[in-house]
């Protein structure tokens, strides 16, 4: 029989953080991949990797640590990874009321409040007008995934001897054996992160854990006229209502309220706005945020309106030309920041990073398999 010591379900970001996890600790390791390559969420995100968004503590830890391992691996596996930083651009006293409190509770010397001069030293693209202040922060960087995902399989194997079955459904798992392709895999470990494709194995145990999908749009822009580079990532006050690192601000609450009865339409589609750039010069935009188990197939095209409308309230950029849209859909455990589970002996689930799997999964696999008996 086929054999490894890991037996990963999944070629996304989660599948190939824990890949790597594992082989560097010397151990053999197997990915299966229902697809000839992974074209889940992993490689229609926007390529941020956002520790900002993470609240200090545990997670803000480990998304730190995810941000080394993303430098070395890029490093090493020669994938573009641009240290940009990011800017929160606040144009109304409630939103810079927000960036203050942040920076009270959550600053630290990566990140300071900026005036509108200090902001257009540090981004040509940021709208200056009525802008009150704006947080900067070192730590964001940006990848492209459709780089990223494609590349690292290749790496891993090379540097590892990871293996790859690609175009291989895992249709069951039992007693220490997947069953992959109609072939049977004895690991010693088995890992399963199957994303949003989580009703082939252990439905009754996503049902319960009452896991949903969330559907994100996205646009890219053609590619930047005369080489223009962005620099730091950009949102606006939308982005403040979205992450958890602002959740504990005390004017959080006037904010979305103060959204809610002026922009109803953000709340609806759970529009927040961001800006990042790839290193062919687009620009990637999004995104919104549809929940439920079956995500609509067709596209919206008012939501992608309304980013664009939003987006150009605060940034300026030779060219808004969109040359493509698209969406993602990822697992989420409402309330929670991932799901880690052990359906049975040996067997373990990581799913539902929701909207953080670039910036966290690094991170956490080095706990999982840390954790791994
Ligand atoms: C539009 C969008 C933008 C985002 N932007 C960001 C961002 O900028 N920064 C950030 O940190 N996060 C972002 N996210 C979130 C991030 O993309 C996800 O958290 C992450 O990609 C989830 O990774 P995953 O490996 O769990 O899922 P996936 O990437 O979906 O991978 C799961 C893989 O498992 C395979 N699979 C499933 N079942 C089986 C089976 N039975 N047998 C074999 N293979 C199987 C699937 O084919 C798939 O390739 C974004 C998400 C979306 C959708």
């Amino acid at each position: 029989m086929n054999q490894a010591d890991v037996l990963i379900v999944g070629a996304g970001i989660v599948g190939l953080a824990h890949a790597l996890a594992a082989a560097k600790r010397g151990l053999k390791v197997v990915v299966f991949e229902r697809n000839p390559y992974a074209v889940g969420a992993s490689i229609r995100n926007f390529g941020m990797i956002w520790p900002i968004g993470q609240p200090r503590g545990e997670l803000g830890d480990r998304a730190l640590k995810a941000r080394e391992i993303w430098i070395e691996v890029a490093a090493k596996a020669n994938l573009h990874l641009e240290q940009c930083g990011s800017l929160h651009l606040a144009y109304r006293p409630d939103e810079m009321a927000v960036l203050e409190e942040f920076i009270q509770t959550q600053g630290n010397d990566l990140t300071h409040l900026l005036t509108p001069v200090e902001v257009a030293e540090k981004s040509s693209a940021a709208i200056t007008e009525g802008l009150l202040g704006a947080l900067w922060s070192a730590t964001e960087m940006t990848v492209d995934p459709r780089e990223a995902i494609r590349k690292l399989p290749g790496y891993l194997s090379e540097a590892y001897g990871v293996e790859f079955q690609f175009g291989h459904v895992v249709t069951q798992i039992a007693n220490s054996q997947v069953i992959a392709g109609n072939q049977p895999w004895a690991g010693t470990h088995i890992l399963v992160c199957n994303g949003a494709d989580f009703e082939t194995l252990y439905p009754e145990l996503y049902a319960a854990h009452s896991l949903t999908k969330v559907k994100l749009q996205m646009m890219r822009t053609v590619p930047q006229p005369n080489h223009w580079r962005l620099g730091p990532s950009l949102c606006g006050g939308l982005t403040l209502t979205h992450y958890q690192s602002f959740g504990d601000c005390p004017s959080l609450p006037a904010l979305k309220a103060r959204i809610a009865a002026e922009t109803p339409h953000f709340p609806q589609w759970g529009i927040h706005v961001m800006m990042s750039q790839n290193s062919a010069g687009e620009l990637i935009l999004g995104d919104s945020h549809e929940y439920g188990l079956n995500p609509d197939p067709f596209d919206r095209t008012d939501i992608n309106q309304y980013v664009l409308d939003y987006l150009k309230g605060f940034a300026k950029v030779p060219s808004f030309e969109i040359a493509e849209t698209w969406h993602g859909v990822y697992a989420k455990l409402p309330g929670q920041v991932d799901l880690i589970a052990h359906p049975e002996k040996n067997v373990t689930i990581v799913n539902a990073l929701g909207g953080a799997g670039m910036t966290l999964s690094f991170g956490l696999a080095e706990q999982v398999v840390a954790a791994l008996a």
